[in-house]
């Protein structure tokens, strides 16, 4: 996003340092994305610098010792991250949400005084890691419908004294093994009850808690980086503290404030600015190496002239769609924030696509940070819960159909 874009939006000082302070960072996390994304290999230097900056207790409010930065103010921060190196915004994303979908987002709640008072202690240990520089992942995806919000979690918490018994298992848990903790999602176990999406419990388990083992390996097309390996959960211990949130709140957080589930937009809408100003200095002949200018053909100037109209199409949608993020959003900020999902997903890869055909063959070399920024792009849209397909599917069946109706 352009200085003046970000001045326009009357943004108080404390942030515009955390901008500037990741743009500071920036340079080192763009140099070393090449390495991240030649061996697969997770950022571990990009969060060393992450933790001395204070930023791995970005959003723990500041009464429990954190930088108490908001959901917009995240958002901006995660595509300042992903404009520098996608993999870092997107695994930085699932560090943030145990604690953005924790903090005011369960206080605007309807929970029992008993419930607000457990999680308010049990956060207070979630959190007091996070200060102390403690990674947490968030592996919801099970390879299942579970994670587009359709069935239960087949992971299981089963009720013991003092705490619960997990059992399951997760595929792409980015951050496998460079994580301290792992944020899971499962379905409370209930004797002789069908299992329900309202027993959803939230739970971190340790790195080194017996039972949990990361199998498998990770080669994938892009954000290769955020190694995404599958965890195992063998009858895994975890005391009562280790809930996130109160037993059962989950499904009402994930009804009530849907704008959880688009934090991923900010990594993404990142890479398509890098994508685009990357596509500038190459047809100036500003890359290094290849300095001969292109500028001066209508071709190129009308792929960039439509680049742009996407990018900025993407950023006012999304702009729009994170100052609505609250409590009980109306219809037409619910369908906007699906709307906004899609178009900076969908917008991302075709930025990157024209980005690579504008500028020509020598823009695809492994060298130039091009051809990773597209490969990273195509994941975007397949982010469980709300994947290109899925938002299309709501946005059209909810246009088509009023709440109940059906054509019988
Ligand atoms: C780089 C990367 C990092 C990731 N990191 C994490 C992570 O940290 N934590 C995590 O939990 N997950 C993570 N994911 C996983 C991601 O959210 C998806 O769960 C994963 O891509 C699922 O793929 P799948 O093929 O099993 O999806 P499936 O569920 O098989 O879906 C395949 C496609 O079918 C469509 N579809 C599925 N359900 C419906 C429906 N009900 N209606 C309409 N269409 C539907 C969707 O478009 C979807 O793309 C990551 C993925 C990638 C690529």
């Amino acid at each position: 996003m352009g200085r003046s874009a970000v001045r326009a939006l009357g943004l108080d000082d404390e942030v515009l340092g955390w901008l500037a302070a990741i743009d500071e960072m920036g340079p080192g996390f763009a140099e070393r994305a090449f390495r991240y994304d030649a061996e697969a290999s997770f950022p571990f230097e990009n969060y060393e610098d992450l933790r001395q900056a204070g930023f791995l207790k970005l959003c723990v409010p500041k009464r429990h010792g954190g930088l108490g930065c908001n959901y917009r103010a995240y958002m901006l921060v995660a595509q300042r991250i992903g404009f520098w190196c996608g993999t870092t915004a997107n695994t930085f994303n699932m560090h943030v949400a145990n604690s953005l979908w924790t903090a005011d987002l369960v206080d605007a709640l309807d929970l029992t005084a008993q419930e607000r008072a457990e999680h308010e202690a049990r956060r207070a240990i979630h959190y007091g890691r996070m200060v102390a520089g403690a990674i947490y992942a968030q592996p919801f995806s099970e390879a299942s419908s579970a994670a587009a919000g359709v069935s239960p979690f087949g992971s299981t918490a089963q009720r013991q004294d003092r705490g619960y018994l997990l059992n399951g298992r997760k595929i792409f848990a980015s951050l496998s093994g460079a994580a301290d903790y792992y944020g899971i999602l499962c379905t409370e176990a209930k004797a002789d009850a069908v299992a329900s999406r309202r027993d959803t419990m939230f739970v971190a388990v340790p790195a080194n808690a017996q039972g949990l083992s990361i199998v498998g390996d990770w080669d994938p097309l892009g954000m290769r980086g955020t190694v995404s390996r599958t965890l195992l959960l063998k009858d895994v211990f975890v005391p009562e503290e280790a809930q996130l949130m109160p037993r059962g709140i989950y499904i009402q957080a994930a009804t009530r404030w849907p704008h959880m589930f688009m934090t991923l937009t900010g990594t993404y809408l990142g890479v398509m600015q890098a994508a685009y100003e990357f596509t500038l200095r190459y047809l100036r002949g500003e890359v290094s190496g290849i300095r001969v200018k292109r500028r001066m053909y209508p071709t190129k100037q009308i792929a960039v002239a439509e680049m742009l109209v996407k990018l900025e199409t993407a950023f006012a949608i999304w702009l729009r769609a994170i100052a609505d993020a609250k409590l009980d959003p109306s219809e037409e900020e619910r369908v906007r924030a699906l709307a906004a999902q899609y178009t900076v997903m969908e917008h991302c890869n075709e930025v990157c696509r024209l980005a690579i055909r504008t500028c020509g063959g020598q823009s695809m070399l492994r060298s130039l940070p091009l051809e990773r920024y597209y490969r990273d792009s195509r994941c975007g849209s397949l982010m469980l819960p709300w994947t290109a397909e899925i938002c299309l599917d709501r946005l059209g069946h909810g246009a088509l159909y009023r709440k109940g109706e059906t054509d019988d």
